[in-house]
């Protein structure tokens, strides 16, 4: 299949005029073929007319009918074979295994999202039956269901150019709940959009639905992508980037006559707590399983462990030492785009400069551009209170590890942190009562709360939440990961009194959707 720099405006192929990107080959920076123009104003406002047509149309599919157009995606994908896995490998230096198993995430994750549109749970149905006698007052019959919000931005994040990207969780979450999706493709991976938006726009014709159910828009984000935010028919924005652009999306999204949420995932670091017993009794296998996971696909994780705290001591300064020798020993891996590898260079390079930080050790140099090395860097308590600055994100492979002189320090450091994706505990039965006294302030702090485990690796299910405070989201009272993703889409509505010939199928008397409701307080078998 050949790559053509075109966008897709629902079904068709439109070349951009403004301002092109190339992709470029992280691992030699060599531009790579073709140049993709950017979207002009009038383009932005085409798909969103497209996708305002289309949403009353697509919001009402049979349940059936959006699982199988989710199925389609994901089969379309599939189906466009080796040219993807090698188009996503040269745009984002990102090694065969990790490109094949986020193919495998990707189209897992649209499956389970059909899996789930089938069941009809998400559609929250609660049924308050008429109470014509009630005294002193009758109640009226009361209805609800959840309904799409409308036609939604996303923005495709560059650290997964499938799983969230074009047609990834922010994509597969939307159109599941009844959404038409218009995506701001990321700019260090224009092919590998172009291929899967191709795929996507196939699988809309496949499953005869409305044309705008589905656009791809390449173009800058300060360009075309606030041109989207603040376009009226545009309901909802799904965001995966940088603390500085996730704000600037909000701001926008607010400012609007009609604001509208932003769902923006930005920064987290991750704090992993090592507990005495714990680090006492295994502290050379928590230093592996640390090390493995900080350095991980260059460490441009989300959930990357960044900021590690523990009590001073023997125990500690042993799970340093084989810390420091094993983050010495790895081996520089080529970052996603050189703008990712500038923006970790001098984040790593603040904190070697940061009076209140200490370098430990710093990974093996590569050959090439954009060889971003591994680090180690300690810290003491009361240094981490005085300085916000060591709470920065460092995207790739850094961690900061904070000496704490007792039980009163941990617990300020973690009331100080921000908000966070996800939080560690390392511990043994011996650490219980320790960990315990910790978790009122984490709940507060994190999304996911995780004993004896790594943050890296996040599994697509029904209970996972990647999400938590600001600045790990926008919103956090959400997850961008996992089938409660859809409800970021929806909003409930509820009919008072209607005939049944007049309600939605989900809130017929006979309930033909057989759906598991809410009735009169009581969930239907
Ligand atoms: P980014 O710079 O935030 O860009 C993400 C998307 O948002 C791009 O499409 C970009 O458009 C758009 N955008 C950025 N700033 C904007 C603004 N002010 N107004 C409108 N649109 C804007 O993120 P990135 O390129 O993926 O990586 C840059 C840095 O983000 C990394 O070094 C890292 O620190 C952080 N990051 C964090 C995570 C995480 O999960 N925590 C993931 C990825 C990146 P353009 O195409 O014009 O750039």
């Amino acid at each position: 299949m050949t790559l053509t720099g075109n966008m897709l405006i629902g079904p068709h192929a439109i070349c951009g005029s403004r301002e092109a990107i190339r992709a470029i080959n992280p691992a030699t920076d060599q531009p790579l073929e073709p140049a993709y123009p950017g979207g002009t104003a009038e383009q932005v406002e085409q798909a969103c007319a497209l996708a305002w047509a289309a949403f009353d149309g697509y919001r009402e599919t049979p349940l059936g009918a959006r699982a199988e157009f989710l199925e389609a995606i994901a089969d379309e994908i599939e189906a466009l074979g080796d040219e993807l896995i090698e188009r996503a490998m040269a745009e984002t230096g990102l090694p065969l295994p990790r490109i094949q198993g986020e193919r495998g995430r990707t189209c897992q994750q649209l499956r389970t999202f059909a899996r789930t549109v089938r069941a009809g749970e998400w559609l929250d149905v609660r049924v308050d039956l008429a109470q014509p006698q009630r005294q002193p007052l009758p109640r009226a019959d009361l209805r609800q269901r959840q309904v799409p919000l409308g036609p939604v931005a996303v923005f495709g994040a560059s650290n997964f150019p499938l799983a969230f990207s074009v047609a990834g969780g922010d994509t597969a979450s939307a159109l599941a709940a009844g959404c038409p999706v218009i995506v701001k493709a990321h700019g260090a991976h224009p092919g590998t959009s172009e291929l899967v938006g191709r795929a996507v726009a196939r699988a809309v014709k496949k499953c005869d639905l409305p044309e705008g159910v589905f656009s791809l828009l390449f173009g800058s984000g300060r360009e075309v992508g606030i041109a989207l935010v603040c376009d009226p028919r545009i309901k909802a924005v799904g965001f995966t980037g940088s603390r500085s652009g996730g704000i600037a999306l909000c701001k926008a999204a607010q400012a609007r006559p009609e604001p509208i949420p932003v769902y923006a995932e930005m920064s987290s670091i991750n704090p992993v707590f090592l507990f005495p017993a714990a680090l006492q009794t295994r502290g050379e296998g928590l230093a592996q399983g640390f090390v493995a996971s900080l350095t991980q696909g260059a460490g441009q994780f989300c959930t990357n462990p960044g900021l590690v705290i523990a009590r001073q001591g023997p125990a500690l300064d042993d799970f340093i030492a084989t810390a420091a020798g094993l983050v010495h020993r790895s081996p520089a891996q080529t970052m996603l785009t050189p703008g990712i590898f500038n923006a970790y260079q001098q984040g790593v390079g603040a904190l070697a400069e940061n009076a209140h930080a200490q370098r430990v050790v710093t990974g093996q140099t590569g050959t090439g551009p954009n060889q971003g090395q591994a680090h180690l860097f300690v810290t003491r308590a009361q240094d981490f209170l005085a300085d916000q600055h060591l709470q920065a994100e460092m995207f790739g492979a850094a961690s900061l590890i904070v000496q704490c002189a007792n039980d009163e320090e941990i617990r300020q450091v973690t009331e100080h942190l921000e908000g966070q994706l996800t939080a560690t505990l390392h511990l043994d039965d011996a650490d219980l009562d320790q960990a315990r006294a910790l978790l009122p302030t984490l709940e507060r702090k994190a999304g996911r709360l995780l004993v004896n485990g790594w943050p890296t690796g996040v599994e697509v299910c029904d209970a996972m939440v990647h999400g938590g405070p600001f600045p790990a989201t926008s919103d956090p009272r959400t997850t961008s990961v996992g089938t409660a993703a859809i409800l970021r889409f929806l909003r409930p509505v509820c009919y008072q009194d209607f005939p049944d010939t007049l309600l939605p199928a989900a809130l017929k008397h006979s309930n033909p959707l057989q759906l598991r409701r809410l009735l009169d307080g009581q969930r239907e078998a």
